[in-house]
């Protein structure tokens, strides 16, 4: 069995570019460029230097002594939270970035629903000088509003969409009609594994500098470069591509993959995908995603907003049809009681996406001897006000 793309662009019968025509000259240069340009010794060099120099890489293994001895086996976090504005995201728009550069572009779009892929990507416009223009939900604007002024001082001009729900979705279609304006000048930075072929395999790629270090890392401290299992959980699906991708392959490395389940899988307030979810279109690629019996897209509902979207990354819905990952829904309740237990036993406070991650441990057991390598996508300071009202603290 395959797990990556294929050259048509597939993960089994999961993604493609499914996009409107006028797209297609946009999109179709990006494919015939992306793997040539990361091949050049070039690019690897100046990507591996701002990995280095400027995200902070590589990202500790940390063996989490005191965690592990609550759950009687040996878990590892592999520390996203450390890298530069404070998770795995920016490994992705650094990669873009220098493609849109070697591309020739000079204007950078993004969309971004929380509010953490745009700055992100006003944060690698800055660095390189590029006019970055985010869009966003009306609605997430005005929940969000530390990230909107991160964006801002970092000189991204962010230009509220105000069709729809005014949320994410109706960002991305702002985005996208941008990007068939300006198809000369104009490189669309996406946050996920997710979008037409090749976004999905390129955003993977650039993550997969993740499960890279993992390897050499677990060497240095267990003596092999395979764990028993690497755990991350899924939005959209980055993080989660990024740790999974050199073990893909590997048949003694077992992969799970943590949805949020919201108030509950059978509630109506969920994001659990891999459950709930159809075959459909979303973002230009074939995946599954939570729709209504005549097909419209169903909101999707998580107490973190980096797991509330309401379908993954076509490699995931590949990895859950073929039974190669483990899929386990999380609640919120869950999740925060595992965020807490994370800062008391290890002194460390999770973004709310990562600690659905780590609430696995509550909800199955391993072996003493098992090694299981938690990607720590990011860190919690975004998440306070959330913390602090669901904790009365
Ligand atoms: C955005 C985000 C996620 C979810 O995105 P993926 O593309 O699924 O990785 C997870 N954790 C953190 C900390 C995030 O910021």
């Amino acid at each position: 069995m395959n797990y990556n793309v294929n050259e048509k662009g597939y993960y089994g019968e999961f993604g493609g570019a499914f996009i409107p025509e006028m797209l297609y000259p946009n999109v179709e240069e990006l494919r015939q460029k992306y793997l040539s340009v990361m091949a050049e010794p070039d690019f690897i060099k100046e990507f591996n230097q701002l990995l280095k120099d400027y995200v902070g890489r590589p990202s500790p293994l940390y063996y989490a002594k005191r965690l592990s001895k609550k759950y009687n086996t040996k878990i590892y976090l592999k520390r996203e939270d450390l890298n530069h504005t404070g998770a795995h995201k920016i490994n992705n728009t650094i990669g873009q970035i220098l493609m849109a550069k070697r591309l020739g572009k000079t204007r950078i779009i993004a969309e971004t629903g929380a509010g953490q892929h745009g700055v992100a990507t006003a944060t690698v416009c800055a660095l390189m000088g590029l006019e970055c223009i985010v869009y966003m939900g009306e609605i997430d604007i005005a929940r969000q509003a530390p990230n909107v002024a991160r964006m801002k001082m970092l000189g991204a001009k962010v230009v509220p969409a105000l069709s729809g729900s005014r949320t994410l979705k109706d960002a991305t279609n702002e985005a996208i009609r941008d990007w068939i304006n300006n198809p000369v000048n104009t490189h669309y930075i996406i946050g996920s594994a997710i979008g037409p072929h090749p976004y999905p395999d390129m955003v993977t790629r650039f993550q997969s500098v993740i499960s890279e270090e993992i390897k050499w890392q677990l060497k240095e401290q267990e003596g092999t470069e395979n764990p028993d299992y690497v755990v991350a959980c899924i939005g959209g699906g980055s993080n989660a591509a990024g740790t999974y991708y050199h073990f893909l392959h590997e048949q003694d490395v077992k992969i799970i993959a943590v949805e949020a389940a919201g108030l509950g899988v059978d509630s109506g307030e969920s994001a659990a995908t891999s459950v709930l979810g159809k075959e459909g279109i979303i973002h230009g690629c074939k995946t599954l995603l939570m729709q209504t019996k005549d097909g419209q897209i169903t909101e999707p509902y998580s107490i973190s907003a980096g797991l509330d979207y309401p379908g993954v990354g076509p490699m995931h819905a590949h990895l859950a049809k073929t039974g190669r990952a483990e899929f386990m829904a999380i609640t919120d309740d869950e999740a925060m009681t595992a965020g807490l237990e994370l800062c008391q036993l290890e002194g460390i406070i999770p973004a709310i996406e990562t600690s659905h991650a780590l609430a696995i441990f509550e909800q199955r057991t391993f072996k003493p001897d098992d090694v299981i390598v938690v990607s720590l996508s990011g860190r919690g300071d975004k998440d306070l006000d959330t913390y602090i009202k669901y904790f009365k603290l």
